[in-house]
């Protein structure tokens, strides 16, 4: 997963980062407001981590404009304890979930899986991209009412593409997606994937952004 921890205190910010990473997710910190707003519009995060009180602004108005650009990716605030009103309002404008400081790893983790968990149930079924019928719960494509047969890696990089379409999304969160903890990554596999899909759905359906990524272009 990639997360974007947005966090001034390095004292909170770094241990939570090395535990996550540890994880095997990518983290991205950011200890201000505007370093965060040009990442989120950049790259496509699995979750973000937000504190509310940063030295360039509010973490609540960063949420507001989150959301009212469209950005649905699951938001938990990290919060202090006796800030509840912060809480209500951070859950009004669009969050996810909150965690409480100081924080338990652990408990951070948890939060983690289940907002990603509900957000990916809201995605839909069945999806139509150009001339492919897509079943997200078969992982099945057909064109024409034939199916295109993809190996467990193929649709697993289609499948990473397709729920973020028309975001870049990084070769490391694509070769996260396809790869089992500790197995080997060769060099190139994640671009021989790409090359067959290509060929099976379409030459010019995934676009490279070169040294960013990978885009499905419905
Ligand atoms: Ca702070």
């Amino acid at each position: 997963m990639r997360i974007l921890l947005i966090e001034d205190e390095a004292a909170l910010a770094r241990p939570l980062k090395e535990h996550l990473e540890a994880d095997l997710n990518i983290v991205e910190w950011f200890g201000t407001l505007d370093e965060a707003a040009s990442a989120i519009r950049a790259l496509d995060y699995d979750v973000v981590l937000l504190d509310l009180r940063l030295p360039d602004g509010d973490g609540l108005s960063f949420l507001s404009d989150v959301r009212s650009a469209n950005i649905r990716t699951p938001i938990i605030i990290l919060t202090a304890r006796d800030k509840i009103s912060d809480r209500i309002d951070g859950l009004n404008r669009g969050a996810d979930d909150y965690v409480i400081k100081p924080f338990d790893l652990d408990e951070v983790t948890a939060r983690i899986h289940t907002v990603c968990r509900r957000s990916m149930d809201e995605i839909s079924q069945s999806v139509v991209i150009r001339d492919l019928d897509v079943s997200m719960s078969a992982h099945s494509v057909t064109r024409g009412g034939q199916t295109i047969r993809l190996t467990a890696k193929e649709w697993g990089v289609f499948e990473v593409l397709l729920r973020r379409k028309c975001k870049v999304v990084p070769k490391e969160s694509l070769e996260a997606a396809i790869y089992a903890y500790g197995e080997e990554v060769e060099s190139n596999a994640l671009e021989a994937h790409i090359s067959r899909l290509r060929a099976k759905l379409g030459k010019d359906l995934i676009v490279t952004h070169r040294g960013m990524g990978y885009m499905l272009q419905p």
